[in-house]
């Protein structure tokens, strides 16, 4: 698999892109992690991969969506951006997540990215607005993957995500991206709708027919104003995931990342392990994507190192869901959002008001915590997880065994 997969990325990524992943992503990120340890170690908690949703809106209006899409456009200006990674920057962070909404609805996107040669960016893009003269201008920068969604065949996308002719409109951002030899990875959030279609060995043959280099299975979180949550998997198919992940990665010549276990198969949330928090289009420093409340915002003069260092909200958040779960606290345990938003003080950051009103709705169900634990069971994935991503002994207190709920 490994001579395979690294020769197709080899032969189909443009050379400089090749460096900047090698360099800003591969071994800048590694020392961030490091960084990260050490800082641990000393009871000081600043993420080594922050994710940056810089602006609300989008040209989709997808089913489970959290973020205020309707809404008047909030995006976080050039100066903000580029003040947040230069001090992310001088703590030894080079990796950062962009979302959105739509990133590529931003106007200072590409200048963003450009202003920050040395550091490598993950575009999590519904990949529609990716003309060509975008994806040449990705490959001159060199310093961005995009990742793009694909939510299942055509019908299932576009009642997915709520448009017509959504998976075409996709595809062709895709091939854009391809054309131009950028690092392109394909994302699904796998649910009852698309889990028959995606999570097959056909549609991983057929990424790679294409040319995509790696893929993303993330897992329907149910969450937000319409949570639809018959589309959520139950604990046999979230097993079923992790399965054929492990499998696949050892056979496929397509990487296949996931965020949500460690090298022996144990469950964890990188919101309780500290490796990632979130910055909402607002500004908010958020715990992590769908948990919409915030005490401190980017805007604060301090600088976000300092910010996030002394932060009460998010050291309470962390070490609350590492003592309750291994798996997702607003999932299994709304009721514990409700109260540590509530005991903070927290700001409900989205412009709807409701994000209370969402975890009082909410049915606690079972998320990436399951009774089995499936180890890798390829070398590389096992190594990588061994030494840069794992639990970072967060979860010495848990004493809970996994949720068995629907
Ligand atoms: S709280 Fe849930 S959604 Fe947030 S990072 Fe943890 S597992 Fe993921």
């Amino acid at each position: 698999m490994i001579f395979s997969l690294g020769s197709r990325i080899l032969s189909t990524v443009d050379p400089q892109c090749l460096a900047k992943i090698a360099w800003n992503f591969g071994f800048k990120g590694a020392r961030s992690v490091l960084l990260f340890q050490k800082r641990m170690k000393q009871g000081v908690y600043f993420p080594p991969f922050l994710y940056l949703s810089i602006l609300n809106s989008c040209n989709l209006r997808c089913q489970g969506c959290w973020v205020d899409v309707e809404a008047p456009r909030n995006a976080i200006d050039l100066d903000t951006l580029n003040r947040t990674v230069n001090n992310a920057r001088e703590h030894g962070n080079a990796f950062f997540g962009i979302l959105g909404g739509e990133p590529f609805m931003h106007p200072e996107l590409l200048d963003f990215l450009a202003q920050h040669p040395d550091c490598y960016f993950q575009v999590f893009t519904n990949g529609q607005l990716i003309t060509e003269k975008t994806a040449k201008a990705l490959r001159q920068l060199g310093n961005a993957t995009p990742l793009v969604s694909v939510e299942g065949t055509s019908t299932v996308s576009d009642e997915r995500r709520g448009k017509v002719d959504v998976l075409n409109r996709t595809l062709r951002g895709l091939q854009n991206c391809l054309d131009q030899k950028l690092l392109t990875g394909v994302a699904t959030s796998l649910c009852k709708s698309n889990i028959d279609d995606l999570l097959t060995v056909e549609w991983l043959q057929k990424l790679i027919d294409m040319g995509v280099h790696y893929t993303w299975y993330h897992t329907y979180r149910p969450v937000g104003p319409k949570i639809c949550s018959e589309l959520a998997l139950t604990p046999q198919q979230i097993t079923q995931v992790r399965k054929f992940v492990t499998s696949q990665r050892a056979k496929m010549p397509i990487a296949i990342v996931d965020a949500y276990y460690d090298h022996n198969g144990q469950a964890l949330c990188p919101m309780a392990t500290g490796i990632s928090h979130h910055v909402a289009p607002t500004g908010a420093i958020e715990p992590c994507p769908i948990i919409q409340f915030a005490t401190e915002n980017i805007k604060d003069e301090r600088g976000i190192y300092e910010t996030f260092t002394s932060s009460a909200f998010l050291k309470d958040f962390r070490e609350t869901a590492a003592q309750h779960t291994r798996g997702c606290i607003v999932l299994e345990r709304p009721d514990l959002v409700k109260a540590l938003a509530t005991k903070h003080g927290a700001k409900d950051t989205t412009v709807r008001q409701t994000a209370i009103a969402e975890l009082d709705s909410m049915t606690p169900r079972s998320s990436q915590w399951v009774e089995e634990e499936i180890p890798e069971k390829h070398w590389m994935y096992a190594l990588a997880k061994r030494f840069f991503y794992h639990d970072f002994g967060v979860y010495q207190g848990l004493k809970a065994k996994p949720p068995v709920t629907k």
